[in-house]
């Protein structure tokens, strides 16, 4: 296995994790990452990072109310 296969695992974890996290909104995979908005295909998410990007901005929308 080399660094990008584990990437992809990581990845694939952190979407099942985020998503668990997140039944109430359920996430379709849209063609672009959550994160940084780039297109992406068949995936939520580039890596930890854009699932990082994407949880801080839920977690600073939830501290303001909505
Ligand atoms: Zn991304």
């Amino acid at each position: 296995m080399d660094d990008a296969d584990r990437a992809d695992a990581e990845v694939e974890r952190l979407t099942q994790q985020a998503l668990a996290n997140r039944k109430r909104s359920s996430m379709p995979i849209c063609g672009r990452c959550y994160g940084c908005g780039e297109p992406i295909a068949g995936r939520l998410f580039h890596d930890a990072d854009c699932r990082d990007e994407y949880q801080r901005r839920q977690d600073s929308r939830a501290r303001n109310g909505r």
